[in-house]
């Protein structure tokens, strides 16, 4: 059985072992017609290009992408709070909307009508799900559209979902045995919580749990973490990576090669600056198209940085692939005059096992930049002195920054938390 869900399965295998050329050639019909589509339709797009002296004939295909300006969520923002609810992004009527989603600050979405993205459902697959699994969908179902996303995405593969969302660990550790769950989708840390809790009901979670696979998002999932859920339950730890606005963007298949870019999404990696894309294999920001009928996102920054490749995966999948999310652009920040980026937080931590999850919180005391990186350890050890003190001396060398390290108990970090806070008030 365990072999059984290591299976290379697809979603649309055609496409998504499609050569190149007749790839590129295909998201171009499609990028075309959703842009005109916008450019038609939606009042936001219509005067974002006009403003910038774009015209319809302007952009004749994905060579013309680097013409358009980059949409960024403050902009978007901004155009929603002008014309509420939607900015003018629409495309659509608004009887032709079917929910309005909230994202955090207030954020509205439209839900269309009729759930067409594909973007989750071929990730669904290729992390390994299958049609009959029982999935345990525990994201939050209310107010924000990722959870009725994958909801959506899991009918499309023929699967049954248990919408139990966040909280009540101990009802859902008995969902789970009770109903012989196969699948997990939510963060790294509610499918540990979920652990501890099984472990602490006294169950043998091999043997009187039936899970298989774990989709997991939202947070990083360290190589640490994903060996220990590996080992303790014997099933596969994929992550995806995506927003609520722009769909999937990168998911990992069995043989975990890097993030593959689903076949309905367009990305790019690009210089934040300008806009322009930088080198092949370079570090960037990622930018991505959908092809969104209702709400199109076209050009949208995510604030996340990687680098593309087109390297070949052994799964067969031919589109392109990003490395590992490397950080934030927004949350690299300035400690006694050093750069301090999310990705080299994570090489500090990535060597300790013992870390379950941390938080850099950087603050003011006095004249100077204090720098503590705030721990959760998986469990209570004797060792936890030594530990601190061996992160500090990893914190210098790696980040060329003093920094301190404080062990907390588990639970105080707050789930989907910013990895580097900045508490630094300038008067
Ligand atoms: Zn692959």
């Amino acid at each position: 059985m365990e072999n059984a869900k290591k299976e290379n399965r697809f979603f649309d295998r055609a496409r998504e072992t499609i050569d190149w050329e007749e790839r590129e050639s295909d998201l171009n019909i499609r990028f075309l017609k959703t842009f005109e589509h916008a450019f038609c339709h939606s009042k936001a797009y219509q005067e974002m290009y006009d403003s910038a002296g774009i015209a319809l004939p302007d952009i004749k295909g994905l060579e013309d992408l680097e013409k358009l300006p980059v949409l960024r969520m403050e902009d978007l923002v901004e155009r929603q709070k002008k014309d509420v609810p939607f900015g003018g992004f629409e495309t659509v009527d608004h009887d032709k909307i079917r929910r309005i989603y909230i994202n955090p600050g207030l954020i509205w979405q439209p839900g269309e009508w009729e759930f067409l993205d594909t973007s989750w459902a071929e990730a669904l697959c290729g992390i390994g799900f299958d049609a009959g699994d029982r999935i345990l969908n525990t994201f939050n179902y209310h107010m924000w559209p990722i959870a009725f996303m994958l909801d959506s995405s899991v009918k499309m593969i023929g699967a049954t979902v248990i919408p139990t969302g966040v909280g009540n660990t101990l009802m859902q550790v008995k969902i789970m045995q009770l109903l012989k769950v196969n699948g997990f989708m939510g963060t790294p840390s509610f499918i540990m919580t979920l652990i501890q809790r099984a472990e602490g009901m006294g169950l043998d979670l091999k043997r009187d749990l039936s899970l298989e696979t774990a989709l997991v998002g939202a947070e990083m999932l360290s190589e640490s973490l994903r060996s220990r859920i590996e080992d303790k339950l014997k099933m596969t730890v994929r992550q995806v990576y995506g927003t609520a606005f722009l769909g999937c963007i990168g998911y990992e298949c069995i043989h975990v090669t890097g993030l593959h870019v689903p076949d309905n999404v367009i990305v790019e990696v690009v210089d934040p600056n300008t806009g322009k894309h930088v080198q092949p294999g370079a570090t960037g920001e990622i930018v991505v198209t959908n092809f969104n009928p209702t709400y199109p996102m076209i050009r949208m920054a995510t604030g996340d940085l990687s680098m593309l490749t087109r390297e070949s995966c052994a799964c067969g999948r031919t589109g392109p692939m990003l490395k590992k999310i490397l950080g934030r652009i927004d949350q690299a920040t300035k400690v006694t005059g050093t750069f301090v980026h999310p990705w080299q937080a994570d090489e500090v931590i990535s060597r300790y096992p013992e870390v379950f999850k941390y938080q850099v919180v950087i603050t003011r005391e006095e004249y100077e930049d204090v720098m503590t990186f705030i721990v959760e350890l998986v469990e209570d050890t004797t060792r936890s002195e030594m530990i601190r003190g061996r992160i500090e001396r990893d914190i210098k060398d790696i980040l060329a920054v003093k920094g301190a390290v404080q062990i907390v108990p588990r639970g105080t970090i707050p789930d989907l938390h910013k990895k580097i806070e900045d508490k630094r008030t300038w008067e």
